[in-house]
């Protein structure tokens, strides 16, 4: 078991599986058309590290530029413009994506509505149904490796663990994201009579995804990662916290057919696709205009002019003194107080089943918190 927490966390990542090895993401400009791209910048410097080190960094750089230009062109995924080599550093050049990680426009928006979600999990599966369709496995799926490009639309990247599966061929290198890591993968690094893991495994992290983007936090996540990785393994994970009172049963079983821990009963990207998630909206997300789609709008719109005048004449005036007495309950103060601590602590502030996070701003409840810890440790 010792191996297992060895692995390091790739959020926002300086490094690689090898420790010491270090990259780094700029935006740049092409001196002659004046383009704003990306550079991943990889250092090769012999001084920081062993020869053998310095080979690893290059072939796996290498090993990523030909994956890259292998799934180029299919419009969900990054595209790599150029690649170069100096003494120092590689370079590996990229459309920039300026909207930057999926993961930041979740933390901002704390959790997505289920229409949004289907639209990004569509243009995701996609991207993965293509690498399988030419046997490569992803390995690294998880919010910070999607990118968002002006239009708001997904970009796949990172292919920095992709590997390109060879006929009949089974992986057992454990690497990857804690959070995201399938439950053969853990099994495998193990047990040595596993017979190693394949492309489902990136199924696993769509569900792992898909489940996030929902509940604003991770199916499985516990403070010592030991745990974690138990729970994985045994593929505990629960809809108990409030979001997922208003979620659609159909999302989630399809999050259910996803994070299977039996691989071979796991869906397929194709699978995945064609489940009712996706196929009771496909017509809707397709027809932008009708005159049925028109009819609903001007409702809408009528509705709410009247909502909007009704709550105008029984506005409450917001007065210091109701602002001082009880800031949460106001719907647009507690709105900017869960933003607020979502940005500072992160996914896993919601954890916890019964947590309130009204709590997060009484001091009292943290001491009590407090000495729960000391009590289990
Ligand atoms: P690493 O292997 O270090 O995780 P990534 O390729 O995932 O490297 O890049 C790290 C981060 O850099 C990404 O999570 C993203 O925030 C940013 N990034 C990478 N490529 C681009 C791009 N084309 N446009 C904008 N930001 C990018
Ligand atoms: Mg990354």
């Amino acid at each position: 078991s010792k191996n297992i927490l060895t692995i390091y966390n790739k959020h926002k990542s300086e490094l690689y599986v090898n420790e010491g090895v270090s990259s780094v993401v700029r935006r740049c400009v092409h001196r002659h058309t004046a383009q704003e791209l990306a550079v991943k910048i990889i250092e090769i410097t012999a001084e920081k590290m062993t020869v053998q080190q310095l080979e690893e960094v290059k072939t796996s750089t290498l090993k990523e530029v030909h994956v890259l230009n292998m799934v180029k062109g299919h419009s969900s995924i990054i595209t790599l413009i150029d690649s170069y080599e100096s003494a120092t550093f590689i370079f590996l050049v990229f459309d920039l994506m300026r909207r930057g990680e999926l993961f930041d426009y979740l933390t901002e928006k704390v959790t997505l509505s289920e229409k949004e979600t289907r639209c990004i999990m569509r243009a995701l599966l996609e991207a993965v149904q293509y690498l399988h369709s030419l046997n490569i496995v992803h390995r690294d799926l998880k919010p910070e490796n999607i990118l968002l490009d002006d239009q708001g639309h997904i970009k796949l990247s990172d292919f920095g663990f992709s590997v390109q599966l060879q006929p009949g061929e089974k992986l057992r290198e454990l690497c990857g994201t804690p959070g995201y890591l399938a439950p053969e993968i853990l099994k495998c690094s193990m047990d040595e009579m596993h017979p190693g893991y394949g492309k489902e495994v990136d199924l696993w992290a769509c569900g792992v995804i898909l489940f996030t983007l929902l509940a604003g936090s991770p199916p499985f996540w516990h403070r010592k990662q030991m745990l974690m990785l138990r729970t994985i393994m045994e593929g505990r994970y629960q809809f108990t916290s409030p979001e997922w009172d208003d979620r659609s049963d159909t999302v989630k079983d399809l999050i259910s057919r996803l994070l299977v821990t039996d691989p071979t009963i796991r869906l397929t990207a194709e699978q995945a696709l064609g489940h009712p998630f996706f196929r009771q909206y496909q017509k809707e997300d397709v027809r932008l205009f009708s005159p049925r789609k028109s009819f609903r709008v001007l409702i809408v719109t009528v509705l709410a002019c009247i909502r909007m005048y009704s709550r105008y004449r029984r506005a409450r005036p917001l007065t210091r003194d109701v602002l001082a007495r009880d800031p949460y309950s106001l719907r647009g103060v507690r709105k900017l107080i869960d933003g607020c601590a979502f940005r500072i602590y992160g996914h896993w502030v919601k954890k916890g089943e019964q947590q309130n996070r009204a709590a997060l701003f009484q001091n009292t409840a943290k001491i009590v918190l407090l000495g729960l810890e000391d009590f289990d440790s």
